[in-house]
Order: C-alpha cells, then structure tokens, then sequence
C-alpha cells in the first residue's frame, strides 16, 4: 500500500473529517463505534495532541490526525508549503509534539510516526539504501513525562515507514520528540545569561527573515596580547539540537576555572554563533531555513539576506580554527570531518571513540581545494580557503546520549582539538 493511501482523517468536535487528496479511506468503526461517537457521548480519553509550540514538528495541527479515541497518527514533514530537500514530504528529520492527558489517570496512548518514506517527491528521494535504514534511524523516540527534566528513549515498533510508539500518558503534559529538543526559546535564555559576563560579548549581528535575533558571542580574557581567531558555529541545520548542548559545553568549559581554559582564553578570541538557523528551529524544520528556503551551512561569496550576517561574522573572526557542529542520523558513528591528518591524528589521542556511547569515529580527510572558487563553499573550506585556518566538521548524534552527554562531548571536543594544536612535547626540561 502506497502512504497516499494511507488513513489521515482529522479531528473536528464530534465528526471525522477527510481531508485533501486521502479521501480513498474510509474509516473503519471499533466494533460498531467510531471514536467520534465515543466523543459525542464523553466516554473518550481526555488526550489530545499539542502542536504550534517553539520547535515542534508538525507545526501545525494539519500534521497531527486523530485515528480513534487515543490514537493518532503523526506527519514529521507537514510543512506549511510544499519544501524541498529535508522538508520534501518523506524526508524529514524532525518531530516534536506534546501529549495532553487533562484526565485524572494514565491513558495508553498508541502514536503512529508516519515518516512516509514512500511520498517523497522523486527528485527528493531519501539518499538511503531502502526504507528499513531509514526507520533504523527513526525506530525510536525521546519522552519528557509530566513534571520531570529528564527524556526516557522509547523504542518503536516499525512496520515500513511508520514507528508505532505505545505510551501510558500520565495525566499533565508529555513531550515527544525525536531526540532531545533545543528550541530557539532556550537559546535566547543561554545568550541572556551570558550578557553580564566579564569575559563574554554579546553582539547581536542581524535578523532572521522572521525576525528572531542572529547573535554572535565573542568570548577571551582581558590581557592585551595579539590573539587568533576561533570560531565556533551551531545549529545551521534545525534539527540537529546536539550541535546546540556541544556548544554550551564549549562555551561553559571556556568559562570555568579549567586551567586549559584559561590558557586558550589567554591564546584566542572566540567567535560563538550559538544559533545559525533560528527561524527553521522554531518553525520545526529539518535543515532549511524555510520549507523552500536556503541550506546555511554554506558560505556563498555572493550572500543575499538570509546568509550575509552569517558571512560577516566568519570574514571578521577570520578564524585560525573553525569548528561546525552538526548531528547526524547515525546512531552508532561520530563524524570528524575535513580535519587535517596530523592534527587529527592527535585530536584522536585526546578524544578517543566515545565507546562509552557506543560510538566510533568516523573520519573523512579533507579534499584538496578545488582551483576554482566556487558560489558558494561549506564553512570549512571556506576558513581553510580564505584564511587557512585548521577546519573541523563534528557530528555527535544521540542515540544513547543525553543533554548533559552531549555539553561534556562538546567540552571534550574542544579540549582535545586545543590539545592537539599544542606543539607536541620535546622531552622534560
Ligand atoms: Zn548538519
């Protein structure tokens, strides 16, 4: 069976409505009784289904269908117009929603992720050998229970492109996401407090298209001798929140009494863009910065609006070293990108495979520039092209870490990478 034929039915007080081209299904009633009849006489759950917060994915209740009485079936690329690339329908890499149980006791929950691999446009075919690697990327998903800080993986049971998640929602508020959320609200509460800072500027470099502000944190110490630039760049693609936690490790271990801290501070400026892509992170979108709009891990020569603060920021930092934080979907690989062999040979040394996650490097060595400037270059070749700067690409993805996890991975990462530019040693003297 195709996904378009697929039931999505939508929720309406006391009616099920059918909705845009799904109008082939018919709605199967439960032993003579729809869920809606259950509605009309009050012997329904009291759970429903919460979109349109900062970060959540559908972001619009279109995305969220109710199926039967504590049923319902969620769409990750609902977008509010057609997208492309990661916001194509089937290609998504982002969900977030909230459970409401405004009951009094726990209701079982049966939540259908529908990734509709099968939907996607042709010419934005999932680069994935079949739709089991898909799902083997998307057979999970991360719970925050009434009351608690803390997010519990619940594992899925697949059937093609669709996780079926079965959860006791407990009466209050649970959020679902796909991994651990890091919305635009949050980053606006770590830039906030940093601004009293001694060490810390905060420099506000420009706007998204909707309005959300672009910042810049420039963080050293006070001594006066000529330092390098180091830049730190997160979140250009929405969904990767791990980008966002590694760099408030980055940025907390900067700020600690560690005396390697005090010492890079002593050495470097840093240059912090802590959210690259505010508009696609609140509006629940996977790598874009609008459902058609542009990919900003790039840096074109020619920048329009949406890219020029970004640029501005790179060519005034000029970077001796530039890290982008990225997470990707592989459960089990770290990704060390680009980095030169002989420092990356010692960067290893000081940050071995996170065994303890269960994850191993994997390392792709830097191409040779090409000899023609291109439009538009990925950050990294970019820094090693105009200012020959030593550039790294990360991407620590979740699978078995958590926030806390992740800050000490970015911590770590940025250590290790300063260690292995130290000179190596020479011997005692
Ligand atoms: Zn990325």
């Amino acid at each position: 069976m195709t996904q378009s034929a697929r039931p999505i039915v939508r929720a309406t007080p006391g009616r099920v409505m059918l909705l845009g081209s799904f109008v082939s299904f018919a709605l199967q009633p439960a032993i003579g009784r729809t869920w809606a009849d259950a509605d009309e006489t009050g012997g329904a759950p009291p759970v429903r289904i919460v979109v349109g917060f900062d970060g959540s994915c559908p972001h619009s209740p279109e995305g969220a269908k109710q199926e039967g009485p504590s049923r319902f079936r969620l769409l990750p690329s609902w977008r509010s117009s057609p997208g492309i690339d990661e916001e194509a329908v089937g290609r998504s890499t982002r969900l977030g929603f909230k459970v409401v149980n405004s009951g009094e006791a726990a209701v079982p929950v049966d939540l259908l992720i529908d990734w509709q691999y099968h939907d996607a446009p042709p010419k934005n075919r999932p680069s994935f050998a079949s739709v089991e690697q898909y799902m083997s990327y998307r057979d999970f998903v991360v719970v925050r229970r009434p009351g608690r800080d803390d997010w519990l993986t619940v594992m899925a049971d697949v059937t093609d492109s669709v996780a079926h998640v079965r959860l006791d929602a407990l009466p209050g508020e649970t959020e679902i996401h796909w991994h651990p959320p890091y919305n635009y609200t949050q980053s606006e509460r770590f830039v906030e407090s940093l601004r009293e800072h001694p060490l810390v500027r905060v420099e506000k470099i420009g706007e998204s298209p909707e309005k959300r502000n672009l910042w810049l944190l420039r963080i050293t110490d006070a001594s006066p001798r000529p330092k390098q630039g180091f830049l730190i760049r997160a979140r250009v693609h929405p969904y990767e929140s791990a980008s966002s936690y590694c760099m408030e490790g980055m940025v907390r271990w900067l700020l600690s009494d560690d005396a390697y801290a005090a010492d890079a501070m002593r050495r470097y400026v840093f240059h912090v863009i802590p959210m690259a892509n505010p508009d696609g992170v609140h509006n629940g979108l996977g790598a874009l910065t609008a459902p058609r709009g542009a990919d900003v891990c790039y840096i074109p020569y020619e920048p329009d609006a949406v890219y020029a603060p970004l640029k501005r920021a790179v060519d005034q930092a000029k970077p001796a070293v530039a890290i982008d934080l990225h997470n990707w979907q592989n459960k089990h690989v770290d990704g060390l990108l680009g980095l030169d062999p002989t420092v990356r040979e010692r960067f290893v040394r000081f940050m071995p495979d996170q065994l303890e996650f269960g994850k191993e490097w994997l390392i792709r060595d830097p191409r040779p520039l090409s000899p023609k400037i291109p439009e538009k270059e990925l950050l990294r070749t970019y820094c090693e092209r105009n200012f020959q700067s030593v550039a790294v690409t990360f991407e620590f993805p979740w699978f078995g870490r958590t926030p806390d996890d992740m800050r000490a991975t970015g911590r770590r990462a940025l250590w290790a990478l300063l260690r292995a530019l130290d000179p190596p040693p020479e011997g005692l003297r």
